[in-house]
């Protein structure tokens, strides 16, 4: 069950150790990211994807919805609500390709309607993308710490999917010759907010928390915010000429994720930073 604390092994299978001394190293090791909009994947995790892929790993996106009914068009304004669907799938891409995620999957759902979506279905979208690729990982939202109900949405489909995607009778007419039944050895939340200073609050012990400093990656992070260019253009403090207080605002502080299944590993290094 997610968020149940585990035991003190960590599983060889699922991780070589890496001690802190020996700085990171994921060749080989995949990363399926499953949110509901462009820019969450840069916003909120844009630091850890990044440091995830500069580190070798292969990160794969699916994105639920291309953002169509966002409010920010630019600025001055250059998007219409005819033209801002394709000009945000445009923006993910590149930002995408800043961060060196290697693969985007748009499940093209509705932006801001995901909540009226069938769980069981929405759930097997995902589940078919988990049986095809057999990630180490999945990272999403947690179902209740979204902050928007797209984002809880499909946080509660994702992780039904990773619970699931191993159960070859749950969705069987998915099962093929290159989609088999699968569980990813890892399922992780975003933990922004306060999640990390005050675990408790939020039912996380912490041990399941891990830390991304993204200092490393912050360039990189930042001119992914700026691919999300409808969206950033309207603050200014992020195109200003001062690159260093840019990149130190925006882009160099600390990510926190949640790995919701047991065994942690603590002091270890994971798919998506140091534990505890
Ligand atoms: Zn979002």
């Amino acid at each position: 069950m997610p968020g149940d604390r585990g035991g003190d092994a960590c599983a060889g299978a699922v991780q070589r150790r890496v001690r802190k001394d020996e700085g990171i190293a994921m060749p080989g090791k995949r990363l399926l990211i499953v949110l509901a909009h462009p820019d969450d994947e840069t916003f909120i995790c844009g630091g850890g994807v990044a440091a995830f892929c500069a580190a070798g790993g292969e990160a794969i996106l699916a994105c639920a919805t291309r953002g169509e009914h966002g409010r920010r068009l630019g600025k001055p304004p250059y998007a219409t609500r005819e033209t801002l669907p394709a000009i945000r799938e445009a923006e993910l891409r590149q930002a995408c390709s800043t961060l060196g995620i290697a693969n985007l999957i748009l499940l093209g759902l509705r932006d801001k309607c995901l909540e009226y979506e069938d769980p069981d279905a929405l759930a097997a979208r995902v589940a078919v993308h988990i049986r095809r690729l057999r990630p180490d990982g999945v990272l999403t939202f947690h179902e209740r710490r979204g902050g928007h109900t797209d984002h809880c949405a499909i946080g509660r489909a994702a992780t039904r999917a990773w619970e699931r995607s191993g159960d070859a009778a749950w969705h069987p007419e998915q099962l093929t010759e290159g989609t088999q039944a699968f569980q990813p050895p890892r399922l992780y939340f975003l933990a922004g907010g306060d999640v990390a200073a005050h675990p408790d609050k939020h039912g996380v012990v912490p041990e399941q928390l891990t830390t991304v400093c993204c200092r490393p990656v912050a360039e990189r992070k930042m001119r992914a915010h700026r691919a999300h260019r409808t969206q950033t253009q309207l603050d200014s403090k992020l195109w200003n000429a001062d690159e260093a207080g840019v990149i130190e605002r925006f882009a160099a502080g600390r990510e926190h994720f949640q790995q919701a299944n047991a065994p942690f590993c603590p002091g270890e290094q994971g798919l998506l930073g140091m534990y505890v």
